[in-house]
């Protein structure tokens, strides 16, 4: 399928094609005794996904586990349709992420009041999964995936507060979730995700620096795809943190309203984004997924919490 790409150690990157965008969503499959889909989609991706799944040789009964690395809507928006699609798979999430997956009545209704009418175009409605079905991961845990290989999960809080990125044994892949920014493949773009109500800058920074730890091979972006220079671009996370905060501070302690602030900091940072000076196709993506006014808006809901 033109939606699979195989990135060797028995991995497939899966574009989810969330909303019908190419290139911006990704999921992965783990093939071995024990198959496990990290991320899922939006839920209308999820049957694209399960037909991604299918087609390489995972039926509807031989799906292990599902994963996902928070519980934002673009990644696991669609875990209760592939829990039904695959009623054998384990569910699994960090455990202040579980309860939502079982009952997602409260992150939709505040996702709808985020986005609105664009909800359902965008994301669709997250269908609540049994919670018998779910594990719930603590700082850390593991997968197992079998034959003597796991997936580890570690604990990485900042984007949200029930992140996780997970390391393949095997392989050494560091699935990093939003922890370390959008990474935009066609420009090699790096732009920070800091959505409210969440962002932290100091524990995300922290859990830029706990993956750097990790001694990972290779980062797998869910937005978007895999990275070999794990050093530079952990760095490039870091530094982009510390640049739309930094403006934020500043244009918070002005007294700037978020509309100022956001066409400031929008201002200051577009020279950094190659993507931004191309077409308006590229430069939407990166406004879908880590977008200037829900950037802002989190950096400045996290100073009035720091220093109301
Ligand atoms: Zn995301």
């Amino acid at each position: 399928m033109e939606n699979i790409t195989a990135l060797g150690g028995d991995v497939y990157e899966i574009d989810t094609k969330m909303a019908g965008y190419s290139g911006i969503t990704a999921g992965y499959l783990i093939l071995g005794d024990r198959p496990c889909l990290v991320e899922t989609g939006t839920s209308t991706s999820a049957p694209v996904v399960r037909d991604a799944v299918t087609s390489l040789g995972v039926g509807p009964e031989d799906l292990a586990t599902v994963v996902v690395t928070h519980i934002h809507l673009d990644h696991a928006g669609g875990v209760g349709d592939i829990a039904r699609f695959f009623p054998y798979a384990q569910v699994v999430v960090h455990e202040k992420g579980a309860r939502h997956l079982a009952d997602p009545s409260r992150l939709m209704a505040s996702a709808r009041m985020v986005w609105g009418d664009r909800l359902d175009t965008l994301f669709g409605e997250l269908s609540p999964t049994d919670a018998q079905r779910i594990v719930a991961l603590g700082d850390t845990g593991a997968i197992d995936l079998g034959n003597g290989r796991t997936l580890s999960s570690h604990y990485s809080p900042g984007h949200a507060k029930h992140h996780v990125g997970l390391v393949d044994s095997a392989t050494g892949d560091l699935y990093v979730g939003d922890a370390a920014g959008v990474y935009l493949p066609e420009t090699g773009d790096l732009r920070p995700a800091t959505p409210p109500p969440d962002f932290d800058l100091r524990t995300a920074l922290d859990s830029i620096a706990l993956f750097g730890a990790l001694g990972p091979q290779r980062l797998l972006f869910s937005h978007y795809g895999p990275v070999d220079a794990v050093h530079e671009t952990l760095e490039r996370s870091a530094e982009e943190l510390r640049i739309w905060v930094d403006l934020t501070r500043q244009a918070h302690s002005e007294g700037m309203d978020l509309d100022h602030a956001v066409a400031m900091v929008r201002d200051r940072t577009k020279d950094r984004y190659t993507a931004l000076k191309s077409d308006d196709a590229t430069a939407e993506q990166f406004e879908l997924l880590s977008g200037a006014p829900s950037n802002v808006a989190g950096i400045l809901h996290w100073l009035d919490r720091i220093s109301p």
